[in-house]
């Protein structure tokens, strides 16, 4: 037998004056009645509660499902929610051809450093939220008819902060993609330096960048792409060394955070100020790529770039 939906719907309501006298319990409504109206056959009752998201941007609640299924971006405003790293693998590679390199590599503790937990905790802590050993995935794919060596930073490890591991594992990777004379492409979020791990962290910055100079001596292609957000030492060094310098939708990307900036400045900052869009208009990235078009943009992107003439290796 047919019961009523529409208790949830009550909430809120509970002290206002119903508009038609409630039917006893167990009696059919004329809802119930309207033909394949039946109560526990309706889509939305399958919806299990808790599953909706509320967009930042414009204030829709979005069912997660449909967000998923829209790589994570709001259906109504275009917003950009985060996405994992192994999400946006997923997005862009072809399907099974994600060879992932140094899946293993963990950092080491050189500093002893204790804030307010240890560091090896810490870093423990996030690995088991995260599943991931680090805040970036490195690997060989496919995308289109290309190879590509593809590196994809992680804000939930630790703000994806640049650590020991972070610049090892991308250093090996362009130095892979030099040997094998492939483009690489990196995805950078970051919120800056690992703390925790001192000069060794800073250090990254000019491992990494070396590591594509010689990559681009080889006339290889490097396509960099910034997410929300890409701060700091990782926006100081290889996610603004690209050949093409690309950011998602509403991005923010700078060096210092606004407020350091504007008590350093004594200045009233632009509205928009560190947006991609900002950015766009005055020079420093090439392009704005909608996370639905990435794919497709950066296939376009190494269709152009890619197998024109090279120089030799040095012997
Ligand atoms: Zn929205």
């Amino acid at each position: 037998m047919a019961t009523t939906t529409f208790t949830r719907k009550s909430l809120g309501l509970e002290s206002t004056e119903p508009a038609v006298t409630p039917p006893a319990k167990g009696a059919q409504t004329n809802f119930a009645k309207k033909p394949k109206l039946g109560a526990g056959k309706s889509k939305k009752r399958d919806i299990p509660e808790g599953l909706w998201t509320k967009c930042p941007k414009c204030e829709t609640m979005v069912f997660d499902k449909e967000l998923d299924a829209n790589l994570k971006v709001c259906p109504k405003c275009e917003f950009h929610f985060p996405i994992s790293a192994s999400e946006r693998i997923h997005s862009l590679v072809e399907t099974c051809t994600f060879e992932e390199m140094d899946a293993e590599m963990t950092s080491v503790d050189p500093l002893k450093f204790v804030d307010k937990t240890s560091y090896p905790k810490r870093v423990q802590a996030h690995q088991a939220a995260t599943g991931l050993k680090d805040a970036v995935l490195t690997g060989i794919c496919k995308m289109g008819e290309h190879r590509v060596a593809l590196g994809v930073m992680d804000f939930n490890f630790i703000a994806a902060s640049l650590g020991s591991v972070v610049g090892e594992k991308l250093t090996r990777l362009i130095e892979r993609a030099t040997e094998k004379e492939l483009p690489v492409i990196i995805i950078s979020t970051s919120g800056g330096a690992r703390m925790q791990e001192g000069m060794l962290s800073l250090m990254q910055m000019a491992k990494t960048s070396a590591a594509l100079a010689y990559h681009g001596q080889r006339r290889l292609p490097y396509l960099s792409m910034l997410t929300h957000p890409t701060t700091a030492g990782v926006m100081a060094s290889y996610a603004s060394l690209g050949d093409l310098i690309l950011a998602e939708p509403g991005a923010m990307i700078g060096f210092a955070g606004p407020r350091v900036i504007k008590d350093t400045t004594q200045a009233e900052l632009p509205r928009d100020f560190q947006t991609a869009e900002f950015l766009l208009d005055h020079g420093l990235i090439d392009a704005i790529v909608p996370r639905k078009e990435m794919k497709q943009r950066f296939i376009e992107y190494l269709d152009f770039l890619d197998g024109r003439p090279r120089p030799a290796a040095p012997a």
